[in-house]
C-alpha cells in the first residue's frame, strides 16, 4: 500500500513538470547547441531566463557528440533551440527522438528553403550556415522572439523589445560590413578557408569561396583537392588564406606548402571564426562581434 502511494505520489510530480513550462525560479529553462544561437536567445531572452550552451568557442558543431551531461541537460530543459538543417550532424537523431515527446526547435526551419544554397553533401539538401547571411539572422530572431513568447507570455513584450533593440544592431551591422566590404576590389574577393562555410557570405558580398574540406569537415581534404586547390590560388594570386577557429589548421597549413612549393607564396590571413564564436566575454564572443572581425580580417589580408 505504502508503495503504491509513493508510486501514486511520484507519477503526479513527474505530470506536473511535464505540464509546466517554466522552472521553479519562474524562468524558462533553454538548452542551445552552437554558440551563435547561444548568443542570439541571451540577446532576446536576457535574465528572464535560464540558459545553458552545449557547444563552446571553438568546438566543431559538424563533430559534436552529446555527452551524459547534455542528455540530462536536453530532458530537463522546457525547450531546446538549435540551428538546424543538419548542422549538428551527430545530435540530429537524440533531437528527432526528443522531438516526439519534448521541445525542440530548430531554428534555420524558418527560412524559406527556395532562398538557401542547395547542397547535396547534408541530409537536409541545404547549405547548413546560414547565420553568414544577416537577413536569415533577422528571420530567425524574429522565429525566436515569437516561439520564446507563446512559451512565456508573461515576458512577451519584454522579448519584443529586446528584439527590436537587436535588430537594429543588425541593421547597423549590414551597414558597416557592406562599407568594409566595398574598400575591397571585386577581382580581389577570393575566400579560400578550411572547409566551405562561407558560402551565403560569398553570395551575399561577391565573394568566390572555395574550401578546402567542403561543406562538412566530417571529410577530409585528399591530396587532389589540396592540389587543385593551389593552383586556383596562384591562377588568381590570392594574397592570403584562412584557418579557421573550429577546424585543425594543418590541412590550411598543408596548403600554404603546396602552394609555397610551385614558387607562390600565399600568407595566412589569420583565423576566421566559421561555425562557433570566439571565447566568451569578448567581443569575438558575439555574433556581431564574430561578423565584424571576419570582415575586417579578410578584407586586411586580400587587399
Ligand atoms: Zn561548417
Amino acid at each position: 500500500m505504502k508503495n503504491r502511494l509513493l508510486f501514486f505520489l511520484c507519477l503526479v510530480v513527474c505530470i506536473g513538470c511535464k505540464n509546466s513550462t517554466k522552472r521553479n525560479d519562474g524562468k524558462l529553462n533553454i538548452v542551445t547547441t552552437t554558440t551563435m544561437i547561444t548568443d542570439l536567445v541571451k540577446n532576446i531572452g536576457r535574465d528572464s531566463v535560464s540558459l545553458q550552451g552545449l557547444m563552446g568557442s571553438g568546438v566543431d558543431p559538424h563533430l559534436y557528440k552529446a555527452s551524459e551531461g547534455d542528455v540530462s541537460k536536453l530532458t530537463g530543459a522546457d525547450v531546446v533551440f538549435y540551428s538546424g538543417l543538419h548542422l549538428e550532424g551527430k545530435l540530429v537523431d537524440v533531437f528527432e527522438k526528443m522531438g516526439r515527446y519534448s521541445n525542440t526547435i530548430a531554428l534555420a526551419e524558418v527560412l524559406d528553403k527556395g532562398s538557401l544554397i542547395g547542397s547535396e553533401y547534408f541530409a537536409s539538401n541545404f547549405d547548413p550556415h546560414i547565420w553568414f547571411n544577416i537577413e536569415y539572422w533577422k528571420q530567425i530572431t524574429n522565429y525566436l522572439t515569437e516561439e520564446l513568447g507563446k512559451m512565456d507570455p508573461d515576458n512577451a513584450s519584454f522579448y519584443e523589445d529586446n528584439k527590436e533593440q537587436y535588430l537594429k544592431k543588425l541593421d547597423a551591422l549590414e551597414e558597416e560590413v557592406r562599407q568594409t566590404i566595398a574598400t575591397l576590389p571585386e577581382e580581389k574577393r577570393v575566400l579560400v578557408t578550411a572547409h566551405d562555410a562561407f558560402n551565403y557570405f560569398g553570395k551575399e558580398y561577391g565573394f568566390e569561396v572555395v574550401g578546402l574540406q567542403g561543406l562538412s569537415t566530417a571529410t577530409e581534404a585528399g591530396v587532389q583537392d589540396v592540389q587543385n586547390l593551389a593552383q586556383l590560388i596562384i591562377d588568381k594570386q590570392v594574397k592570403a588564406i584562412f584557418v579557421e577557429s573550429s577546424v585543425p589548421k594543418r590541412t590550411i597549413e598543408a596548403l600554404q606548402q603546396a602552394v609555397k612549393s610551385q614558387g607562390y607564396d600565399v600568407q595566412i590571413g589569420g583565423t576566421l571564426y566559421s561555425d562557433a564564436l570566439g571565447s566568451s566575454g569578448t567581443e569575438e564572443g558575439t555574433y556581431i562581434g564574430m561578423f565584424r572581425y571576419n570582415v575586417n580580417t579578410i578584407v586586411e589580408a586580400l587587399k
